[in-house]
């Protein structure tokens, strides 16, 4: 008993020690929680199935639970046959899926984060002064589509400088922008800029409609930055506010990963490092964070502690679930 005891403590003693940084706050934000307590609490309430436009939320995991459960996500309205009960995700729609889905007479519950639609309202306002809306953002992303949905009249989506420089606009005296509520907090003050040198008389909601779970996530990776050589990021390759903290963490100079999960982590990129930070989009389930310092100790005699960052508690409450007829 003593000697198998001494042989483990001589294994321990030859795995590579690693100190694992976890970035504070990381993961599910309280817009995620909400779309996915949303699609559980209507299965629960109408029964399978129950479908969702879009991915309720970008990552894996949390689609395949989902879907498991009762959930049946598709890419267009179409798809959803007439009368069913059906959730609008939580990066929002535009206008003209809202009227569809009462033309083919869906039970709709919306998932859309209020922080979205507060972006929504933002363009709708603007639009009615009758400025030209800039939309910063990413084009083909759900949200940017949604919002670019919801105006009626000149509208252009900028993901870049180079974009700004050649925006065409009809009176450089009426115009406004909005943001993607998941860009880079760094790109987006950069493109502010610019809009504002071009256009001095512009109106818009500086950084604020980045919302606080995708600036505070990236806040900790600046700091993290700091203290650790290298970053692995948990969240799926469709994650906006997952990719910026991958591009964060590599502006700081960091060699930084996203990955899905566990069996995604490569131990090659562990040589030479002795201190890896760790965070995960506001998408991403803490359990997968778990399961990666499980894979990783192991391999390395693991020391783990959590970043001294801000504590989160904001919350979104959930809407009405109707008697649908
Ligand atoms: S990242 Fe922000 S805007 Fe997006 S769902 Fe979460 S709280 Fe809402």
């Amino acid at each position: 008993m003593e000697r198998q005891t001494d042989c483990r403590e001589e294994m321990k003693m030859e795995k590579k020690k690693l100190e694992i940084v976890l970035a504070q706050p990381r993961g599910f934000c309280a817009g995620v929680k909400r779309a996915i307590k949303i699609v559980e609490t209507a299965i629960e309430r109408y029964g399978r199935p129950v479908w969702v436009l879009h991915e309720i939320v970008h990552n894996t995991h949390v689609i395949k639970n989902l879907s498991e459960a009762g959930a049946v996500f598709v890419e267009d309205i179409q798809e959803i046959p007439e009368g069913a009960i059906t959730i609008f995700s939580a990066h929002g729609v535009a206008t003209k899926v809202e009227k569809m889905a009462l033309e083919k007479g869906l039970k709709v519950i919306d998932a859309t984060c209020p922080l979205v639609k507060k972006v929504h309202h933002q363009a709708k306002r603007y639009n009615k002064m009758g400025h030209d809306i800039i939309i910063i953002g990413h084009h083909g992303h759900p949200e940017v589509e949604g919002t670019l949905g919801r105006v009626d009249g000149d509208v252009t989506v900028v993901s870049t400088v180079e974009d700004v420089r050649s925006l065409v606009i009809t009176d450089p005296e009426k115009v406004a922008y909005v943001t993607q509520t998941t860009l880079s907090t760094d790109d987006t003050k950069e493109l502010i800029e610019e809009l504002k040198n071009r256009f001095p008389n512009i109106k818009g909601p500086n950084l604020n409609d980045i919302c606080y779970a995708t600036q505070s996530r990236q806040d900790a990776v600046r700091k993290l930055a700091e203290e650790v050589e290298m970053l692995l990021v948990v969240g799926s390759k469709n994650s906006s506010n997952s990719n910026r903290l991958r591009e964060t963490g590599e502006s700081r100079g960091l060699p930084s990963f996203l990955v899905d999960n566990a069996d995604f982590v490569d131990l090659k990129w562990f040589d030479g490092k002795s201190t890896v930070g760790i965070t995960a989009g506001a998408s991403a389930p803490e359990i997968l964070v778990q399961d990666i310092i499980k894979m990783l100790d192991g391999h390395f005699d693991l020391k783990v502690r959590a970043q001294n960052g801000k504590k989160e508690s904001m919350q979104f409450k959930l809407p009405l679930f109707p008697d649908f007829q």
